[in-house]
């Protein structure tokens, strides 16, 4: 087992890294930009070193600083938490050439993932169902017409570099189609420096169902069942539940096998998310992400595995140890993203915390870096803390949520902590009954 990780991230997520390393007996190295020096993610690790400037690109983002402190601290191994460094291939690849672990699968899966169109070629040769849509990329507005023709009205164009939901776009027709196509191609070379892009067919009302996974190098893999991350607004989720309340034992045990088939054909390692939509009882994959994922801990909750710890392992080279038939789902979990930001226009809200009360109690979970008196900075995202309850069943988890939401404070800053009272007492979400277009239409954001 590693004797020493450094932790490439901030927030609350490095906070989670650590605390799962420190029950291992792993010491921390945390790195943190000059805007980041009184962050709790520095405070509780063993060690830290400052990487650079509070711009995320050249202190989060500085794959030699970061290599650097590894180097001078004497980490085995680098753990990139979420975003960030988490899907980039290069990094991975960087930190193994140094002589160290990356805590994540091969740079060559975090590559085939990373582009969509390759991905999605990928897992449809091991069955994994997927949207109809164009073969690859789509290299002219002829190409998108046609395949448009092929596939039937409404189309989406997606990023083939895709991520948080930027470059995609809607067509109903053809002569939105042209100008929906050029718009995104301008939008992903703008956002990931790469303009390809490819379409699916839109579904006019999925949910967002996701497998989360696991692999070891041994050639074991198993699933932990799904979470429901419908909930969104512009793509981005805001509450996650499991089990999902669409789904029942049979399709969760279906698309489950399905998912940790194709990871263990493709000889992955460590954990991963495969994204899917789900309409009328069918399955489509959209993606994978090669990481581990802010809403785990929802799948943490219900099967009782800490999904770091359990990450770190096989990194280190250990064998899974249990089978499919050891993970037992429990009771129901549901976690709101809490961001800094106002609850109506969703304009960031960075500045000083005055007056910080976490709520607590049986099945209630608060993972957050806030404290009382904590300034957050302007440079980086804007969730922090995630409210993660359990209940034996989905309606004790709603009533435990309603409570935990009613003792949260978090003053001086505006949070989406009022939006998040809203969404559970929405009689649709009380009784599960949305989908990924619900949340946009309750705020009168779409006709
Ligand atoms: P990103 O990587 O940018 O997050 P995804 O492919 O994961 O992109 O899709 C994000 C969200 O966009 C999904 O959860 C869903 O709400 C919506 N979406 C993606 N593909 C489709 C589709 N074919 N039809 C309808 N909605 C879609």
């Amino acid at each position: 087992m590693f004797e020493k990780v450094l932790i490439a991230n901030r927030g609350e997520i490095a906070l989670r890294i650590h605390r799962a390393c420190r029950e291992m007996g792993i010491h921390t190295v945390a790195v943190h930009s000059t805007a980041d020096a009184d962050a709790m993610h520095v405070r509780l690790a063993d060690e830290s070193v400052c990487i650079g400037p509070p711009s995320a690109r050249d202190s989060y983002l500085n794959i030699p600083a970061i290599l650097s402190a590894a180097t001078i601290t004497g980490a085995d191994a680098i753990h990139p938490g979420i975003g960030f460094m988490a899907e980039n291939a290069q990094f991975a690849e960087m930190v193994e050439e140094h002589g160290f672990t990356f805590i994540g699968p091969t740079p060559e899966h975090i590559r085939i993932m990373g582009d969509k169109v390759t991905a999605k070629r990928t897992v449809q040769s091991l069955g994994m169902p997927c949207v109809p849509g164009s073969d690859g990329p789509l290299d002219t507005v002829e190409d998108a017409l046609a395949t448009a023709k092929r596939i039937g009205y409404p189309v989406l164009i997606k990023a083939a570099a895709g991520g948080g939901g930027k470059g995609m776009k809607v067509a109903l027709g053809p002569e939105q189609l042209r100008e929906a196509y050029q718009l995104a191609r301008g939008e992903a070379r703008g956002a990931f420096g790469n303009d390809q892009v490819y379409m699916e067919k839109y579904l006019a009302k999925p949910r967002h169902i996701e497998i989360q996974v696991l692999a070891d190098t041994h050639g074991n893999a198993v699933h932990f069942g799904e979470r429901d991350c419908s909930v969104q607004r512009r793509h981005q989720k805001v509450v996650e539940e499991g089990p999902s309340p669409a789904l029942n034992a049979e399709q969760r045990a279906h698309i489950g096998g399905i998912a940790a088939n194709v990871v263990r054909e493709l000889g992955y390692r460590g954990v991963g998310t495969i994204e899917f939509l789900f309409e009328d009882g069918q399955f489509y994959f959209i993606e994978m992400n090669t990481r581990l994922q802010v809403e785990h801990t929802v799948t943490e909750m219900i099967t009782g595995i800490d999904l770091v710890r359990e990450q770190i392992r096989v990194a280190a080279g250990a064998p899974l140890g249990y089978g499919q038939d050891a993970i037992r789902f429990q009771g129901h979990s549901i976690e709101c993203r809490i961001n800094a930001e106002h609850p109506d226009t969703f304009m960031p809200s960075p500045g000083r915390i005055d007056g910080y009360h976490a709520p607590g109690g049986l099945g209630v979970r608060v993972d957050s870096a806030l404290y009382d008196g904590y300034r957050i900075p302007p440079h980086y995202d804007s969730l922090i803390a995630k409210l993660v309850v359990h209940g034996a069943s989905r309606n004790e988890c709603l009533m435990r949520l309603r409570r935990a939401l009613e003792e949260f404070v978090i003053g001086g800053v505006e949070t989406s902590l009022p939006l998040h009272r809203r969404i559970i007492s929405e009689p649709d979400f009380i009784n599960g009954s949305y989908d990924i277009h619900w949340l946009e239409h309750l705020l009168g954001l779409k006709g």
